[in-house]
């Protein structure tokens, strides 16, 4: 028995040392990446609740490196932040959504990430102002998406940013709700537009009274200080039931598609399956 447990062991550290070899060669791929090239956006739909429409869709980062495959956003992204290497891949791919997203149906918005980075300078903020101005897209149906821990770097500057791109007309979403340490006082002093409320929330809904009442109480927090609510990682029929009868209105995930390419976004508005 003894032995069986130490070759649990040697495996477990091979899975280990596996894993760190794998995060060592993706960020040595990325370093000589073509990212321009290699990186694309896929675009998941946002859907009213009730009626099934589409309002919009989210775009989401995909690296396929040549030497590497595929990597997740959740990897290469902080990669790209502590090479400095964010702000040029976020230029890149807000310029990429604009343009295909020129095409989609009146009023349907475009939702994009932007990292902590992103928000740092008022410089930074200004070009990516200037990059929406050089585009087709109207302001008002832009949403940038940014998380609870970006804002918590540091609270005042990112107020400062939130307020220059509300100003110059593109709304703002507090991303993840729920999964940092924000506090409602300082997300109530942000000119935000929309939460997003995060999909661990979501995945026990059906079971978990703890999430059904935060959700619930986000849900009608958000309804009286005027925000709109996205709820983010419906996966089932039962999932999307419960939030109804709490008054969700606006979701996201799995049941209603995975994120597609940017070729599809068109024929899945037509009622094509993907
Ligand atoms: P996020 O902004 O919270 O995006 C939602 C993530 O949940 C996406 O993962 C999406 O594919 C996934 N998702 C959507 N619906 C469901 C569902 O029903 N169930 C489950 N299990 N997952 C669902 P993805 O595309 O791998 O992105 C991961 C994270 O990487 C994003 O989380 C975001 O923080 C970051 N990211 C993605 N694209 C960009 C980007 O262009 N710029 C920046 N700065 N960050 C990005
Ligand atoms: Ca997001
Ligand atoms: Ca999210
Ligand atoms: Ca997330």
């Amino acid at each position: 028995a003894k032995r069986q447990r130490r070759g649990g062991t040697i495996i477990f550290e091979g899975a280990q040392a596996l894993e760190m070899s794998r995060q060592k060669a993706v960020e040595e791929a990325f370093l000589t990446a073509n990212l321009t090239e290699e990186i694309s956006l896929f675009y998941q739909p946002i859907v009213d609740l009730v009626s099934g429409r589409c309002l919009g869709f989210e775009a989401l980062a995909r690296w396929i490196s040549l030497t590497v495959g595929p990597v997740s956003p959740a990897q290469f992204v902080p990669i790209a932040e502590h090479t400095g290497r964010i702000g040029f891949i976020t230029r890149h791919l807000l310029k990429m959504a604009l343009e295909q997203a020129v095409n989609w149906p009146a009023g349907t918005f475009l939702s994009f990430n932007l990292s902590a980075n992103d928000l740092t300078s008022r410089e930074g903020v200004l070009r990516l102002i200037a990059i929406i101005e050089a585009g087709q897209v109207n302001p008002a149906s832009i949403v940038f998406e940014i998380t609870e821990t970006a804002v918590m770097q540091d609270v005042e500057q990112a107020r400062a940013s939130v307020a220059l791109l509300r100003q110059f007309g593109v709304g703002v979403a507090l991303d993840d709700f729920g999964t940092g340490y924000s506090s409602l006082s300082q997300v109530h002093n942000m000119p935000l537009t929309k939460l997003k409320i995060d999909r661990s929330f979501v995945q026990n809904i059906e079971t978990s009274a703890a999430s059904q009442k935060i959700v619930r109480s986000v849900i009608a927090l958000s309804q009286d200080i005027g925000l709109d609510v996205i709820v983010e990682g419906v996966e089932t029929e039962g999932q999307a039931a419960v939030l109804k009868r709490m008054g969700a209105e606006v979701v996201q995930g799995f049941l209603y598609s995975e994120p597609m390419p940017a070729e599809m976004v068109q024929f899945w508005l037509e009622g094509g399956q993907t």
